[in-house]
């Protein structure tokens, strides 16, 4: 059994006195946690093996993050463009993203929503009231995500309430969570919790990870709580140089996800938002990666590579393709890379 660490880490002389950030750093990393807040779970501190490892990475700022490319954006993926009422974003039809809360329980830095979230806590009462009342008036609205921050900071009592509300909304019929609780506060995933999110509507949960080293014993144990719940399990991956940029990194990860009952949903392009170019690999590499994976491992772990396209244009596949048209047929490539041709036969 780990010890864990009694609190989370959340300002930089912390981080210096548990040995985590370098003190001749101070100055500069005082500028990251001023523009991008810090915070380190305690279960993620006592998974760290040391401070330049994947999960470090991850949490630990970095003075890299002061330089801000022209291309990155306050809002890359368009989530204020799109944004009917505070903390609500309808840009597909059928779905709306509502964001309970600004608040997590770690700050990745590399997060897309890092200039929205951490700072106050829950939705306001009214802008909640607000969005509530744009997704009943709204019956194309089919599904709700709930994001944010992080909506499993919340407590079971707050979110039972907010899962009776959508409840009683007849055209919402799946409320889909994405959160990284259960691998970063394992923790709050009690029996409370559970009965919280397994309120009807039907309810999926869509887990945030990056590395194998992640999913500690402690995790495993609370997505075997949510798995034996019936609730069923996806996970998002964010492709991240020198993190988890290789195809033996990533089937770790996906073998551990589906041992685990947890199936590969997203891995994402990481997004342009600001200070975050020293992670982003190229589309070409994340292209690569993927077509060694397939072939490689099972299809049930390969989650699909997507881009969110900046500007809020929504999420597309990024490949890599398998299908070229030559004229009156395709050309196809295979899992070890050889062509073929196959022309549809009842094509005119
Ligand atoms: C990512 C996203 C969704 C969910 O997209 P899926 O492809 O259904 O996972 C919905 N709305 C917005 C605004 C999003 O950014
Ligand atoms: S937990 Fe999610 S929303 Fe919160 S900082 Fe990390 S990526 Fe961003």
């Amino acid at each position: 059994m780990t010890i864990l660490p009694q609190r989370a880490l959340t300002r930089v002389e912390d981080l210096i006195e548990a040995g985590l950030a370098p003190a001749d750093r101070a100055d500069g990393l005082q500028q990251v946690a001023e523009a991008f807040r810090i915070r380190v779970s305690p279960e993620m501190q006592a998974a760290m093996i040391d401070a330049d490892d994947a999960i470090a990475r991850q949490f630990l700022p970095d003075t890299a993050e002061l330089t801000i490319r022209p291309e990155e954006l306050y809002d890359p993926i368009g989530d204020i463009t799109y944004s009917p009422t505070p903390g609500l974003t309808h840009r597909y039809p059928d779905r709306v993203i509502l964001a309970a809360t600004h608040t997590c329980e770690v700050y990745c830095r590399f997060c897309f929503r890092r200039e929205a979230v951490g700072e106050e806590g829950a939705l306001p009462e009214a802008d909640l009231e607000a969005a509530l009342a744009y997704i009943a008036a709204t019956p194309a609205i089919w599904e709700v995500i709930l994001t944010g921050g992080d909506p499993l900071v919340l407590s079971p009592r707050r979110l039972s309430a907010l899962m009776q509300r959508l409840s009683a909304i007849p055209h919402v019929e799946i409320v889909r969570f994405h959160t990284r609780v259960p691998v970063v506060a394992p923790a709050r995933i009690t029996d409370d919790m559970i009965a919280a999110l397994r309120a009807r509507p039907t309810t999926y949960l869509v887990l945030h990870t990056n590395h194998a080293q992640e999913i500690t014993p402690a995790a495993q144990a609370a997505l075997k709580r949510l798995a034996d719940a019936g609730i069923p399990l996806l996970s998002q991956t964010v492709l991240l140089k020198g993190i988890n940029d290789s195809a033996a990194t990533l089937e770790s990860l996906f073998r551990t996800l589906l041992r685990h009952r947890v199936t590969p949903y997203y891995l994402h392009h990481c997004d342009l938002a600001r200070g975050t170019s020293h992670f982003r690999t190229t589309i070409a590499a994340g292209q690569a990666i993927m077509a060694q994976l397939r072939g490689r491992l099972s299809g049930i772990g390969l989650p699909t590579y997507v881009l969110d396209i900046p500007g809020g244009f929504g999420k597309v596949p990024i490949g890599p393709g398998y299908v070229e048209p030559t004229g009156d047929a395709y050309q196809i490539t295979d899992w070890q890379g050889r062509r073929h041709a196959y022309r549809d036969p009842d094509a005119p």
